[in-house]
């Protein structure tokens, strides 16, 4: 075992803080790698951290966000009660070298409360800029979920303007979130690289999700019906090399179904580049969906 087992992690809540540690590390030319997350740890994020550690070298650093952030939640979402568990997650980043993780508050990020939620505690000072990208988030998860990437894109140009990374990983499971990502670095010129890891699954297929944490009993069995779903598209298109779009759509919609408590919410098949959807389903072609199982709203995605 290699002595950064034993590293000690530095949690920083404070924005100032980080900042100001982010520019030294600049100025000495050090690299930095960023992985941005909700907390709850695991595998999948931790996979994320691994290819960041790979990017910057031995000699970099490598930070972890842990934020919850509630611009990307609607208010009848699970903001409340997304699960949380800080002393694990820090276990988890010390053990694989993480230098730092950066734990802001509501009060931090948004700061004065945020103008449109209109509260008491929202003062005329209160946060009103957003970023917000107006082509790839219209459709799917931005069709279900309206103003979740304004809050996605948002956080993250502001958790880039204060970690200042080189490098900044995220997951291939939220494959709509890497790709509006990566126009919005592109479009607004951050100057940061963004890579995009695959899924880490379950034995059984199941994309590793926080929010698996919610599935009790047999809605654990039913919510690998959306592995079930891309493994019988992906034969599909094996056997047919190019299938309706709104026949196969038809057929996941079905295979969901047959499931007691699951409920389809969308299955999209499109460009990975431009998210436009296709009318013929081919090799090359991705596939998203997302599926409520019971209350829980799952979602995963893979190429065909
Ligand atoms: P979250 O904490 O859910 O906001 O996720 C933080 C980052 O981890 C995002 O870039 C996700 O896409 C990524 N992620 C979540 N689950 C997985 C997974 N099973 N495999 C790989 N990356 C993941």
């Amino acid at each position: 075992m290699g002595c950064r087992y034993f590293a000690v992690v530095k949690i920083i809540p404070s924005i100032a803080a980080m900042q100001s540690l982010a520019k030294k590390w600049q100025r000495t030319g050090v690299r930095i790698g960023f992985v941005p997350t909700m907390g709850y740890l695991h595998a999948g994020h931790m996979s994320l951290v691994h290819e960041a550690r790979r990017r910057v070298g031995k000699t970099g650093k490598v930070v972890v966000s842990i934020y919850v952030n509630p611009t990307q939640f609607a208010p009848t979402e699970d903001l409340a009660k997304y699960p949380r568990d800080l002393e694990r997650d820090l276990k988890l980043c010390r053990a694989a070298g993480v230098d730092v993780v950066f734990t802001p508050s509501d009060k931090e990020m948004y700061p004065g409360g945020r103008h449109e939620t209109a509260r008491e505690d929202a003062r005329p000072t209160g946060f009103s800029t957003y970023v917000v990208e107006e082509r790839l988030s219209r459709t799917m998860e931005g069709a279900s979920r309206p103003t979740h990437f304004r809050g996605v894109t948002t956080v993250v140009a502001k958790l880039f303007n204060i970690v200042l990374p080189d490098v900044s990983v995220f997951g291939q499971k939220d494959f709509q979130q890497a790709t509006i990502i990566q126009k919005m670095v592109a479009d607004l010129n951050f100057p940061v690289e963004i890579v995009v890891a695959p899924t880490k699954r379950e034995r059984d297929g199941l994309a590793m999700s926080s929010r698996n944490k919610y599935l009790a009993g047999d809605l654990r069995r039913q919510a690998t019906v959306l592995w079930c779903a891309i493994v019988i598209a992906r034969a599909t298109v094996k056997k047919s090399k190019s299938y309706p779009a709104a026949k196969l759509e038809v057929a996941v919609k079905k295979l969901v179904e047959c499931e007691p408590d699951a409920r389809l919410d969308y299955v999209e098949f499109f460009d990975p580049e431009t998210l436009e959807p296709v009318k013929q389903v081919k090799a090359g072609v991705q596939m998203a969906l997302a599926v409520f199982v019971g209350k829980t709203r799952l979602i995963d995605n893979a190429r065909l």
